[in-house]
């Protein structure tokens, strides 16, 4: 089974592509752009179902009849700043998405911030859309911490100042295989396995 998916951020494809690889699926994971490009798509639905859902209606209109998309969309969420970056996580230094700038903004905004007050989490959800119109949504989280100054090299956006529970390194420390086996994605992807084991078997 081919598995359209609607994004453009790399990192996220090759998350996606390891977590498909693990779970022994017979799935095939081709990104939007070796499909010909992820058409552009305004995050505005103010929810991690409606921004993914608009994702996977975008790519979807450009794609034959019977294609099965997956759509990610995803963020952090802070405690201490009510829940924000949130749905606005890509763009929470500006409208141009820069990870960087994201990343050094989030480091600035909780300086000074104590460490029992340092509480996040990650959510993530996947929504596979089928041909004729069906739907499934599947949710994963992943609580954890910020530490004070970004560390470790892997991973993306905001991994080097996340550090999961029960685990003392960030994502971007722990690396993408350890990442996987805790994160969000990983979650969402688990439930999502579920399902397209009744579809490919
Ligand atoms: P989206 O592509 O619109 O879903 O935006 C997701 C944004 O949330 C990314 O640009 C990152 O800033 C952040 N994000 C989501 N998942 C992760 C992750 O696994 N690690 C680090 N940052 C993430």
């Amino acid at each position: 089974m081919k598995l359209y998916l609607a994004s453009g951020n790399a990192h996220k494809v090759g998350e996606m592509n390891a977590l498909a690889r693990a779970s022994g699926l017979d799935v095939e994971i081709v990104s939007a752009k070796a499909a010909g490009g992820m058409p552009p798509v305004v995050e505005d639905a103010g929810t991690f179902a409606g921004n993914a859902r608009k994702k996977a209606l975008a790519l979807r209109a450009v794609l034959p009849a019977d294609a099965w998309v997956l759509a990610d969309d995803s963020g952090l969420c802070v405690d201490a700043l009510g829940g924000a970056p949130g749905v606005e996580s890509a763009y929470y230094a500006g409208p141009q998405g820069d990870g960087a700038a994201n990343l050094e903004k989030l480091v600035e905004v909780m300086r000074g911030v104590p460490p029992e007050k340092r509480g996040a989490h990650f959510v993530c959800v996947l929504l596979l859309a089928g041909p004729g119109g069906a739907e499934a949504v599947f949710e994963g989280r992943c609580e954890g911490r910020l530490c004070e100054e970004p560390q470790g090299g892997a991973g993306f956006g905001y991994d080097p100042l996340f550090v999961p529970g029960g685990h003392g390194r960030t994502f971007a420390d722990l690396g993408d295989d350890v990442k996987n086996t805790l994160s969000h994605r990983g979650r969402a992807w688990a439930r999502l396995a579920e399902r397209l084991r009744t579809l490919t078997s």
